[in-house]
């Protein structure tokens, strides 16, 4: 489906950012080129749908050495995800999904009734159409950014770590419907990330690339796992071995205690703040972000711009036990902020409470130790 055969890219600079590199992709399937940053992984991307050129080598579609086809019709074929989705920020959401069928000449009623199933496909309201990129959050941005790669409907999608800029709790959710629209549609998906546990849960098959742009191992995420080829990959793969098994153990039982908030528009805290810090929350109790206590006085007056972000945040009830610590060590207050089904503060969590909890699972053997 697409072909890798001996490519090279050495940029002007001399820097070799892919090396010979031999794949094939196969149809139909998620394939992800994960390896840390630098390795050539946007590189290689980019060069399937001919935004950089190879120095030597040849790519194949379908057959079809790229270089013979004209990049505009190429890229017609090929949708593009980026991170922080790449939206034009003076369309709306709507116009936006509906750019690619318009540029191929669909009339504009029915580039924007195929632009409304398509946010339906990525599961946000109607009514989201009609909003400016900025009035969505990070999550929904990037649902956007899917559903306009998808509304020309290219059999190839090229995803650069999409996903990569979100909180853990929204990662995951675009990860399932990820996995949910590729059986629906069967899009043949090249997928960028430097993350192996996302790797390893969206890819059919996983290209593990080191510095220096070389192919360390491709194969399926089970023999990656079970066989991997060298030090480089075992190390890749098992770094953190340890802490895998956070991915899996859920955050329930782990111990919430209180925190800090105040209603927006009102400038009282209901406890007294966390190391410094209050969390904000909306008139359902939801967070909005963290504000320094110090500052507390002019929450009446406080715009998103005032609030730090807050990281992540954790379901209490499903949640993992990597989900909790990543919000805590996200966290500006260095506490990981817990909530319920609908969304609502119920606590805080602290890094130290969320690695007892896993030595616990070690000791009782829920977990290899
Ligand atoms: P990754 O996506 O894995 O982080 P890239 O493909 O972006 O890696 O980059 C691979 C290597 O090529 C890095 O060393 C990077 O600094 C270098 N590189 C990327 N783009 C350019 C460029 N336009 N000119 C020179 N070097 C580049
Ligand atoms: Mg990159």
């Amino acid at each position: 489906m697409i072909e890798f055969r001996a490519v090279t890219k050495r940029y002007p600079d001399g820097t070799v950012a892919v090396d010979g590199l031999d794949l094939a992709v196969d149809a139909g399937r998620i394939t992800v080129f994960v390896g840390p940053s630098g390795c050539g992984k946007t590189t290689s991307l980019r060069m399937i749908n001919r935004m950089i050129d190879p120095t030597s080598g040849t790519i194949l579609v379908d057959g079809q050495d790229i270089r013979e086809s004209d990049p505009p019709l190429l890229r017609r074929g090929i949708g593009y995800v980026i991170q922080h989705a790449g939206l034009f920020p003076h369309r709306t959401v709507l116009d936006n999904v509906a750019t690619v069928p318009l540029l191929t000449g669909t009339s504009r009623r029915q580039a924007r009734t195929r632009a409304a199933e398509m946010l339906e496909l990525v599961g946000l309201p109607a009514e989201y159409g009609k909003r400016y990129p900025a009035q969505l959050s990070g999550g929904q941005q990037q649902r956007v950014g899917v559903a306009r790669a998808l509304a020309a409907d290219p059999p190839v999608l090229l995803m650069d770590e999409p996903f990569s800029a979100v909180d853990p709790v929204v990662r995951d959710d675009l990860q399932q419907q990820l996995l949910r629209l590729h059986s629906e549609l069967n899009k043949t998906i090249v997928f960028v990330t430097h993350d192996i546990d996302e790797a390893i849960k969206l890819g059919d098959k996983v290209a593990v690339m080191r510095v220096g742009g070389r192919l360390a191992q491709y194969a399926t995420p089970s023999e990656l796992l079970a066989k991997p080829a060298d030090d480089f990959v075992s190390t890749f793969v098992g770094r953190d071995r340890g802490y895998r098994a956070l991915g899996f153990l859920a955050a329930d039982g782990v111990p919430v205690g209180p925190v800090a908030t105040a209603k927006v528009g009102t400038n009282a805290a209901d406890a007294a703040p966390t190391d410094g810090w209050v969390v904000v929350v909306d008139d359902e109790n939801r967070p909005l972000g963290w504000l320094p206590a110090g500052r507390l006085s002019t929450l009446d007056k406080v715009t998103g711009d005032d609030l730090v972000s807050g990281g992540s945040l954790y379901k209490v009830d499903d949640g993992s036990l990597r989900s909790a610590l990543d919000s805590a060590l996200s966290s500006p207050a260095g506490l990981g902020i817990a909530i319920d089904g609908n969304g609502a503060v119920v606590g805080s969590v602290q890094a130290g409470t969320v690695l007892d909890a896993l030595a616990e699972a070690r000791r009782t053997g829920e977990v290899p130790a």
